[in-house]
């Protein structure tokens, strides 16, 4: 028996490209192809979608960054495989120093066991509200069955112990220490399952249906399900056994394809927009767990998923490549001046990552960033305030490079932005915006992978300009 405890509020946050099936399997020399799923373009990864979803679930359920007092992250794919995964997320989102959690990956079932975990911190009190995350970017093989589906996403939730408008009351879980879909050392892109039919007749279908049956009679009426689905057909041939409805997680996976740790998490925030009770099951790595919500009145934040879904643009295959990194330029990358682990980093990690200034306590200028400014640019004072940014502005001026060494890619925008709180930085800008940015424009400082340097991932903020809805 476990503790029930709330949600307060949801985010999700989907990336730039969508590949349809269609080109995938043309490029192998099949015919047909159905659906499309979502890709990271080269500067976003599973770090900038998870910053993305949370921090739009801090906002919808009105937590402060320093109110949270542990994030539990799930994904398949962190930045790193061994390194500073978490703790970077913890910054860029301007946690306590002292917020607490954990890092969960290893499979697909991760977004689940990071939902679990803080439910367990809530209930026992370790944790009086705890950030959830769930987030992947599958690598899939060349040539596999999984690279027609393969996608990305993040989905992110505010527990708390009591407050919000929905509950987390039921779980059940199951594992069976079988071989299914894998990425050994050796490997950069996951494995296809080695026998389909075997997996999906004596593995997939008995155990996902027990575990949701489970589910069934605990929480009884269950208005929406949201189901793993590894090849497109398990999740219909599951739902149909428990007699599911699968309409609203079907639409996200449908925009988005497989979403791999996301996918559970995805489908429930999608289910967080009517009063009922929901349940997500999630598989991965020969684990099967599910859980159910009860929605008394619509969760915030989880109605901005859906307009999301639509958004996005195309990418051929090859562009899709190049995004994962599976096909790569010949020639030497010029590599950055100083490497990513020395004393520049280490210093200036916070301002960079949690976007800080220095505000002349004589003057009132925002020296950015505060490491390298001893000196105040207006007055020569050396007395500062640290604090934090403003993320949102508009363009004072700005050049488009076209002409850019790799890591870099062209077309790239150098902008100057007024923010919002009267501070000057100077900021890259995104491809997708270059032929069409105008000074005077309002722009979001999101987070974006800059560059992968000397095999690690180095992040900062970039100014994207506002979608403003027709
Ligand atoms: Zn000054």
């Amino acid at each position: 028996v476990t503790t029930p405890v709330r949600i307060l509020g949801a985010g999700a946050a989907v990336p730039s490209l969508r590949l349809p099936a269609a080109e995938v399997a043309a490029a192998w020399g099949a015919k047909g192809g159905r659906g499309q799923a979502a890709v990271c373009a080269p500067d976003e990864d599973v770090l900038t979608l998870s910053w993305q979803a949370a921090e739009d679930a801090m906002a919808a359920a009105g937590v402060g960054h320093d109110e949270v007092d542990a994030l539990f992250w799930g994904t398949s794919r962190p930045p790193f495989a061994e390194g500073p995964s978490h703790s970077m997320l913890a910054g860029v989102l301007r946690l306590r120093s002292d917020a607490g959690g954990l890092l969960a990956s290893g499979s697909t079932h991760s977004g689940m066991e990071a939902l679990l975990a803080a439910w367990d911190a809530v209930a026992a009190g370790s944790a009086r509200v705890a950030l959830v995350v769930a987030a992947d970017a599958l690598v899939p093989g060349l040539g596999s069955s999984l690279e027609l589906r393969a996608g990305a996403g993040a989905a992110a939730l505010v527990l708390s112990a009591d407050g919000g408008t929905a509950g987390l009351q039921a779980r059940a879980t199951w594992f069976e220490p079988i071989l299914d879909r894998h990425r050994g050392d050796s490997h950069d892109a996951t494995q296809d399952l080695y026998d389909p039919r075997l997996f999906r007749e004596e593995v997939f279908l008995p155990v996902v249906t027990e575990v949701g049956r489970k589910l069934a009679t605990e929480a009884g009426d269950i208005r929406a399900w949201a189901l793993p689905d590894p090849d497109g057909r398990l999740g219909g041939a599951v739902a149909k056994k428990l007699g599911a409805d699968t309409k609203v997680a079907d639409a996200v996976t449908a925009f988005l394809g497989e979403t791999g740790a996301a996918m559970a998490l995805l489908g429930l925030v999608a289910s967080l927009v009517e009063p009922g009770t929901v349940a997500a099951i999630a598989y991965g790595g020969g684990r099967t767990t599910g859980v159910t919500v009860d929605v008394e009145t619509p969760v915030p934040g989880a109605s901005a998923l859906a307009p999301a879904l639509s958004t996005g643009r195309f990418a051929s295959y090859p562009e899709a490549l190049r995004a994962r990194g599976q096909l790569v330029a010949s020639g030497t990358p010029v590599p950055m001046g100083v490497p990513p682990g020395s004393a520049g980093f280490v210093r200036g990690a916070h301002e960079m990552l949690e976007l800080l200034g220095a505000r002349c306590v004589e003057c009132g200028t925002v020296n950015v960033p505060p490491t390298i400014h001893p000196a105040c640019i207006n007055c020569g004072n050396d007395k500062f305030e640290i604090q934090e940014l403003a993320r949102k502005g508009t363009v004072h001026t700005f050049v488009v490079n076209h002409t850019m060494p790799a890591p870099f890619v062209a077309p790239l925008p150098l902008c100057v932005i007024d923010l919002e709180d009267g501070t000057r930085v100077m900021l890259q800008g995104t491809a997708d915006d270059a032929a069409s940015l105008q000074i005077g424009d309002t722009v979001h400082l999101l987070l974006r992978r800059y560059a992968v340097e000397r095999g690690v991932p180095v992040y900062g903020f970039k100014a994207k300009k506002e979608v403003v809805a027709a």
